[in-house]
């Protein structure tokens, strides 16, 4: 059931078609002289909307969408230069009927852009003069329409109607009627049905009357009447449609067959930029190509759309987009997990409440903003894989966000690309890297890319905008593998920060150093630059060994590194800050030591203390706390241990907690100097004032102090009679 407002009662109702089964909906279209603005597109695509959610639920829906190829060339117009492009277009050379073609394919292609089906009929206005003719003939006929001065007006006082769905009253109308004085009406508020031909006009028709051209507003009564009868179930448009166009309509439609028109009359708010109307006169009218030009994925503008009720204003805005690009992309890397974990098995009785829920928002005034609520909530939940793609591919049916052909192009491997891919795997195999890299790049060529992962290689579509492989938001939003077996003798982890050269120095230093080592390097980027992320991505692309997460907005300390430990496969993990640089094999002398089962924690520097208030640099090699430049542990201990806390947002301090929770289950902790490591400024750090050191630094300690502050029974100094040198 969907339920929507109608403006004419003013009421949120049930929509109900005359014919059960099948509902007749017509929208008023573009004019094609120019270019659609994203305004209007807003209010084709709320359509759309209305359209998926009656078909989804079962009903056929009959669809017209007028082309408006008349009505805006008058030569005067041209002569003060009030249409450039008309103009332009003529001084080229071309007629009327070529810019109108030439608008209304760039119309339709900006519609198949956004995803909204198109309309069963787009009726031309040039095509269908006959029957306004008509219909203008049976409206002079039953004394709605007189003829003055060779123009035909409708008679408003004639019509009892006339205001119902405006509200306007008659003392209202004039201020709405922006048209200059016209001495031969017999009511200022009369509206034109034709108007005779001015000299120089290009487009005209032969009348009863005489050469001339049809109003506007009886286009749409003529070609809805044509295609859908006389009564229609549902009229879309704008609100500025409602008056004095759908007004006109109204009265053109129900004198002509003394039957209500339509009954239920839809109308969407409009699109601001910078807090004005769209509109071409303010300079703020973007279309679909602009957004292109910024590299925006037009489905990102429909995800936008979507997070606005359509009766709402909508202040577009360019960062707006862009979040709404980063949840488009953040969905569809969701789908594609969804789809490699799909193990087949659904829960149905959680599907059924789920597209419950989903059709409760949606069908009470079309509330799709709640529907991308109800959508996030699954994804997030505990529904199995299986059920995940099925509900989103069901939901998808009226958001329209292409997520089926989104998930299929990531699906279709083409035969040569999976046999590049399975003798790259060989190659790796039998660790002739280099050979395994070239054959990396040639299945980049063919817009693919490879990732190696514990089910063997996995190749996807490379992303036409960038080669950015999706967002994450949070640590949940990666599959822990805590509980998978070991795949590598280390995971070196770096939660990467700005500027790029440390991460750099960083990342290849680790690289130089692994010798023969089997080194897996996560990359956490946690909301870098373009240029460290597109480094990043260079350098996945070129080392398989590399693993890059993208993070969508910086995430706390705790959280960022919880990402990397979450989809660590090493023996042994390392978690180096990016200030760090690998100056010798660190590998070989960790694995030494961290085979001893009664170390926990190695680092480079250490810190100790004697009451847990003061912390003081020690070299080891029993300490109290390693500090965060350096941390490697047996990756089996998490399991024991737990992740990071996500409290700590800023770095200081974390490193003391991580510390005591080794210490706290009985197992040493211990710097090592010899380590051949170099740590260089800490940029963070260095950035920092005085006061929001001290700040920060006291947020972190005290949530430190409130659960390790009584802890003295862990410290070195009281770790007695347990000599370890
Ligand atoms: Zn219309």
């Amino acid at each position: 059931m969907l339920k929507l407002y109608n403006t004419l009662n003013r009421q949120v109702e049930e929509l109900e078609p005359l014919q059960p089964g099948t509902f007749t909906m017509y929208t008023c279209g573009p004019t094609v002289y120019r270019d659609v603005h994203i305004g209007n597109l807003r209010s084709f695509l709320m359509a759309d909307w209305i359209r998926r959610a009656l078909e989804a639920l079962g009903n056929n829906v009959v669809h017209v969408k007028n082309i408006t190829d008349v009505g805006h060339m008058r030569q005067e117009m041209l002569e003060q230069g009030e249409d450039k492009v008309i103009a332009a277009a003529l001084a080229e050379g071309k007629t009327p009927q070529q810019i109108a073609e030439f608008y209304t394919d760039a119309f339709m292609a900006d519609e198949a852009k956004l995803g909204i089906k198109p309309a069963h009929f787009f009726p031309r206005a040039t095509h269908h003069i006959q029957e306004m003719i008509a219909m203008i003939e049976r409206l002079l006929h039953k004394g709605y329409a007189y003829e003055a001065g060779g123009n035909i007006y409708f008679d408003v006082t004639r019509f009892p109607g006339y205001g119902k769905l405006s509200g306007n009253v008659f003392e209202g109308l004039l201020e709405g009627v922006r048209v200059e004085a016209d001495p031969a009406k017999r009511n200022q508020w009369d509206f034109t049905l034709w108007k005779s031909t001015e000299p120089g006009r290009v487009l005209k028709w032969p009348s009863p009357w005489g050469e001339g051209f049809p109003g506007w507003h009886i286009e749409c009564s003529a070609m809805s009447t044509k295609y859908l009868g006389e009564q229609l179930d549902i009229h879309t448009g704008g609100v500025d449609n409602i008056f004095p166009h759908h007004e006109g309509e109204i009265a053109q439609s129900e004198g002509a067959f003394d039957k209500p028109f339509v009954r239920h009359w839809v109308h969407g708010q409009h699109l601001l930029a910078d807090g004005l109307k769209m509109a071409k006169s303010e300079g703020n009218a973007y279309t679909i190509r602009d957004l292109e030009d910024r590299g925006f994925d037009p489905l990102s503008l429909r995800y936008l759309f979507l997070t606005v009720h359509y009766r709402n204003r909508l202040n577009f805005t360019f960062s707006a987009l862009r979040a709404a690009q980063t949840a488009l992309r953040r969905l569809r890397s969701r789908l594609e997990l969804w789809q490699r974990e799909d193990t087949g098995r659904r829960d149905e009785e959680a599907e059924r409440q789920c597209m419950e829920r989903f059709w409760d928002v949606v069908g009470q005034d079309l509330n799709l903003p709640n529907a991308l609520t109800v959508l996030w909530d699954m994804a997030s939940s505990t529904v199995p894989p299986s059920s995940k793609l099925r509900l989103v591919m069901d939901m998808d049916q009226v958001l329209g966000l292409d997520l089926v052909g989104a998930l299929q192009r990531s699906r279709f491997v083409p035969e040569p690309v999976v046999a590049l891919a399975s003798t790259r795997e060989d190659f790796r195999q039998k660790r002739d890297y280099a050979e395994a890299d070239a054959l990396r790049g040639e299945i980049a060529n063919a817009s693919f890319s490879v990732r190696d992962t514990t089910h063997g290689p996995w190749i996807r579509v490379s992303e036409p905008h960038d080669k950015l492989v999706g967002f994450i938001s949070s640590p949940r939003d990666v599959h822990s593998y805590l509980d998978r077996g070991d795949a590598y003798e280390f995971s070196v982890n770096i939660l990467a920060r700005d500027p790029l050269q440390d991460v750099k120095r960083c990342v290849e230093s680790v690289l130089k150093w692994r010798g023969g080592h089997t080194v897996e390097v996560i990359v956490v980027d946690n909301a870098c630059e373009a240029e460290t992320r597109m480094w990043l991505n260079e350098i996945c692309e070129q080392e398989p060994s590399v693993r890059v997460l993208h993070v969508d907005h910086p995430l706390g300390e705790g959280a960022g590194r919880n990402v990397a430990l979450k989809l660590s496969l090493g023996s042994y993990i390392i978690a180096l800050d990016p200030s760090v640089e690998v100056e010798g094999d660190v590998f070989t002398h960790l694995r030494q030591m961290l085979r001893e089962n009664s170390v926990g924690l190695i680092g480079r520097w250490g810190v100790c203390t004697q009451d847990i208030r003061q912390f003081v640099e020690s070299p080891g090699p029993q300490v109290d706390a390693v500090e965060s430049y350096c941390m490697a542990f047996r990756r089996a201990l998490l399991k024991e241990l737990g992740l990071m806390n996500e409290k700590y947002r800023f770095y200081r301090n974390l490193d003391l907690e991580f510390s005591f929770l080794f210490k706290d289950k009985g197992y040493q902790v211990r710097a090592i100097p010899e380590l051949p490591l170099t740590r260089h400024e800490h940029r963070v750090w260095e950035s920092l004032s005085p006061q929001e050191r001290e700040r920060l630094s006291l947020k972190n300690f005290r949530v430190f102090l409130h659960r390790w502050g009584h802890r003295t029974d862990l410290l070195a100094a009281n770790a007695g009679g347990r000599p370890d040198h």
